[in-house]
């Protein structure tokens, strides 16, 4: 176990750890699932690299657009399928199955509660309220405080920071949130934005020139969907 723990860290010290299991983007940004290419190949999908953050030992954003359900069965994010789902037809975990529609499925949300100005500060409650505006059915729920104390390690202590839940639930993943996050980005000024999170990627307008998401700083893997920000966009106010 000690030589385990050394040479993980040796591994991770250069450069940071893909999310085996999570999502990717791949080729024409359809829903890919990062992993060790055999995997990927076995369930009969395709890789591309580069779409997995540093893309670590042998993970590859692997993607199956053809499987058996209906004239266009394709593998995608259960969460993103707005016809039915199969089982054991695509690479990865449990919730890549092949879905139904070809149509992109994002969201169909009924608006989501809008926090009430106070303890979630006025700042994040018009920034909140402007994606959802723009993003009518995507955002499914909305998140500001955290009990913790101010200043502290989130901005979601100060109430200065929203999580937009853009998935059917907490903990299952989507790719529908690369467009709000970009959104997000291209609307700074008038958010007040001190940075975003989508998909294991920050931008910090005080640090980053605009840029498309896939090229935003990659973040370390934390272990889950939620960490790595696959279910919501993270957005901090200043
Ligand atoms: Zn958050």
């Amino acid at each position: 176990m000690h030589f385990k723990t050394l040479l993980i860290t040796a591994l991770a010290a250069p450069t940071v750890l893909s999310a085996v299991n999570e999502p990717c983007y791949g080729t024409g940004s359809v829903a890919g699932v990062c992993l060790a290419t055999a995997d990927c190949t076995a369930a009969g999908g395709s890789s591309i690299t580069g779409a997995c953050p540093a893309d670590a030992a042998g993970i590859r954003c692997c993607f199956k657009t053809s499987c058996t359900n209906g004239a266009s069965g394709n593998c995608r994010w259960t969460s993103d399928c707005s016809g039915t789902s199969v089982a054991n037809q695509c690479p990865g975990p449990s919730g890549m199955k092949c879905c139904s529609s070809s149509a992109t499925g994002f969201g169909g949300y009924s608006s989501p509660t809008i926090p009430a100005v106070g303890a979630c500060q006025a700042v994040a409650v018009n920034g909140a309220s402007a994606v959802v505006a723009a993003w009518p059915g995507r955002v499914r729920e909305i998140g500001c405080v955290r009990a913790c104390a101010c200043p502290g390690t989130s901005d979601h202590c100060c109430g200065k920071a929203v999580d937009l839940m853009c998935s059917d639930a907490g903990g299952t993943p989507t790719i529908s949130g690369r467009e709000i996050a970009e959104w997000v980005m291209n609307n700074r000024s008038t958010l007040n934005l001190k940075y975003v999170i989508w998909g294991q990627r920050i931008w910090n307008p005080s640090v980053d020139s605009v840029m498309a998401w896939n090229s935003w700083r990659s973040m370390d893997d934390r272990g889950d969907v939620t960490q790595n920000h696959w279910d919501h966009v993270h957005v901090s106010f200043n």
